[in-house]
Parts: C-alpha cells; sequence; structure tokens
C-alpha cells in the first residue's frame, strides 16, 4: 500500500535499493572512449538476452528508435509503420526531421502490421517512388493497450520486408512484457528483425536508458549516430549498474504487473459510464473509455472530472485522448493499491447517474 498510488506510467518506477547500491559501486570510465567496463557488461548481457552480436546504451527508447531509424535509412528513403505507433506518433518527427525519412504509417486492427499489409505498402522499383528502406513493428503496443504480437507475426512480416529489400526494426519499449506474458524468450522476438531496442527505464525500473541491438556492423553505425545527437555519455555505468540490476532482477515480476493490470480491468468492468474489455488486457497496460449517452463533448468533461476526482483521492492516472484513460501497472503498485484505484473510479461512476 502506498501514500499515492500512480497509474500513469511505468517509467514512473523509482530505483530499487539494489539499483542505488550497485550505482554508488560501479566501476567507471569514459563510455566515449569505449573505456567504461560496466556499460560494456550491460550491452553484453543486452545483446546475449536479444540474440545479437552487439548492443548500444542509449539514453532513451526515443534515442534507440531514432539511430535505428538513422542507421538503416538515407533522406528521402520510406517508413512503414502502423498508424498508432509510438514512432510515428510520440518522438516528435524526429525521423523525419533529422532523417529526412518519409513515414507511411498504416492503420491496423491491433497495433501490429499483417505481412499483406507490408506487400501492398512497399514500393516497388519506379522513377516515382520513394525506395522503402524500413519497415517498423512495436511490442508490446503502447496505443493499442499494452497487446502482445508473438514471434510468429514478426517473423512472418519480417519475411515480406526482407524479400522486398527492406530492413526491419522492432521497437520493443515493453519487449520483456511481451516476452513474460507469452512464456517466450526476447530473443525469439528479436531474431527476426535487424534491430530492436528496449528500455530499462520503463517497468523494469532503471532511472535511465535503453538498449539498441543488432549486428556489431549496425551498432558501430548506431554508435557514431548516438554521438551526433549528443547522446555520447562519460562515466555512464554509474547508470548502466542500474540497467544491469534490472536485466537480473526486474523481469520475472512483470508478470505481477499484468495480474495487477487484469485485476484492475476485471474490476472496472461492467461498472457504467466505462468501456473496458479486460480481454484484451495482455500486459501491464490498461486502456478504458469514458462515455455518456448525451454524446462525446458529455463524455470528454466526464474523462476529465474522472481524472481530478481520482487524483483528489490521490489516485494518479492519465488520459491518453479526450474520452480514453490509461492506466499502467508497475512495481511500485500493489494489490491494495489497485483495490483503492478501483473503489475510487466506481465511486466517481456511481456518481454520474443513470
Ligand atoms: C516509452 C516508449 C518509447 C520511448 O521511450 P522513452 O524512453 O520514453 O523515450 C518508445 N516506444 C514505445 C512503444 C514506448 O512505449
Amino acid at each position: 500500500m502506498h501514500d499515492i498510488v500512480d497509474l500513469r506510467s511505468d517509467t514512473l518506477t523509482l530505483p530499487t535499493p539494489e539499483m542505488r547500491e550497485a550505482m554508488a559501486r560501479a566501476e567507471v570510465g569514459d563510455d566515449v572512449w569505449e573505456e567504461d567496463p560496466t556499460v560494456k557488461r550491460l550491452e553484453a548481457m543486452a545483446a546475449e538476452r536479444m540474440g545479437k552480436e552487439a548492443g548500444l546504451l542509449v539514453t532513451s527508447g526515443t534515442q534507440g528508435n531514432l539511430v535505428s531509424v538513422l542507421a538503416q535509412t538515407a533522406p528521402g528513403q520510406e517508413v512503414v509503420l502502423d498508424l498508432d505507433s509510438h514512432v510515428y506518433n510520440y518522438e516528435v518527427a524526429g525521423a523525419a526531421r533529422i532523417g529526412g525519412v518519409q513515414m507511411r504509417p498504416i492503420a491496423t486492427a491491433r497495433g501490429f502490421l499483417a505481412p499483406d499489409q507490408v506487400r501492398e505498402a512497399v514500393r516497388p522499383a519506379n522513377i516515382h517512388l520513394p525506395v522503402t528502406a524500413l519497415v517498423c513493428v512495436e511490442n508490446t503496443h503502447n496505443r493499442h493497450g499494452g497487446s502482445v504480437c508473438t514471434p510468429e507475426q514478426i517473423a512472418a512480416v519480417a519475411e515480406v520486408a526482407h524479400a522486398a529489400g527492406a530492413r526491419v526494426h522492432l521497437d520493443g519499449a515493453r519487449l520483456f512484457n511481451a516476452a513474460v506474458a507469452l512464456g517466450r524468450e526476447p530473443r525469439e522476438f528479436a531474431r527476426p528483425v535487424d534491430s530492436v531496442t528496449f528500455c530499462l527505464s520503463k517497468g523494469l525500473a532503471a532511472p535511465v536508458g535503453s538498449v539498441v541491438c543488432g549486428s556489431a556492423e549496425l551498432v558501430e553505425r548506431a554508435r557514431r549516430l548516438r554521438k551526433m545527437l549528443g547522446g555520447g555519455m562519460r562515466q555512464a555505468g554509474v547508470l548502466a549498474a542500474a540497467g544491469i540490476v534490472a536485466l537480473q532482477r526486474m523481469v520475472d515480476r512483470l508478470r505481477e504487473d499484468h495480474v495487477h493490470a487484469r485485476a484492475l480491468a476485471d474490476g472496472l468492468a461492467g461498472v457504467p459510464g466505462l468501456r473496458v474489455d479486460p480481454a484484451a488486457v495482455a500486459t501491464n497496460i490498461v486502456i478504458f473509455g469514458v462515455t455518456h449517452a448525451a454524446g462525446a463533448a458529455a463524455a470528454a468533461s466526464r474523462t476529465r472530472a474522472l481524472v481530478e476526482g481520482c487524483a483528489a483521492q490521490k489516485v494518479k492516472v492519465h488520459a491518453i485522448g479526450a474520452t480514453s484513460i490509461r492506466c499502467v501497472t508497475h512495481k511500485d503498485v500493489d494489490g491494495a493499491d489497485i483495490a483503492r484505484a478501483v473503489q475510487a473510479i466506481r465511486e466517481i461512476a456511481a456518481g454520474w447517474g443513470p
């Protein structure tokens, strides 16, 4: 039980005492000179978990996705990706602005491109058309409520992309959640793709950092791009030390977060004025809608009132749209906190009347 139940994001997780100790003790050097032993250890561990030759510690998931796109495209080329993807929506158009690439967003059912959609989107050789250089996939899918795709689904998309001469990047910010949810190894998801990024700073609870993994050659290009973007950090072993603890200690417990997310969704199912589908909750994200018989404007005002009403009871939730709310479970939220959140939301909804 915590004083504040903060369900806005798993990025709010605080480092564990073990992480802080490891950070204090970390052996460090200048990582731009490639002389930080703790960074090297984290990168090797990450590469091993992803089944890739090499890894690169980056400042954030956004930077990891950006260096991955820049390393595998040239200006004027095209990137095929899901319309609701993080890369397309929440990364400040960095790939377009810095990489000069054109984004080709495709609407999908649950956030995952189907092989046929990729086949149709890839550009044929024609003097008028841009070259399709890269296909991006996301797992778990943020805007689709933490939905999960299988390694086989990724492989099917990668096969089409590779056959067309395009490369594949996996935005696996929460890839470990997908792996735990399906009981599969992270490297199974990463095997079909050329590059993968995962976050240490979300459910894995490290304070800072993501890792990009791929071939040694890709990671060398990414290292140069990271420097260009201002992400060459010096004694970064202080951060990497927490990342090592994250990989060693924080992965298996993600299943608790998934249980909590399902309990939250179950607790909200059937509440009048809310639209929630517990069966769709696969990992640590619950997205629910707020409805009102009088229409969208009334529903939007209910949504704002719900966020404020929860905050007044020290339950923090995040509106991701005019009438939709996202809750993310993580290690700093326990079963009692979930019960409190359910009760707060139910009480507020009960005041809405018929
Ligand atoms: C959070 C997130 C990112 C970006 O990570 P930051 O560390 O916040 O930059 C990228 N992709 C997805 C799917 C995410 O959820």
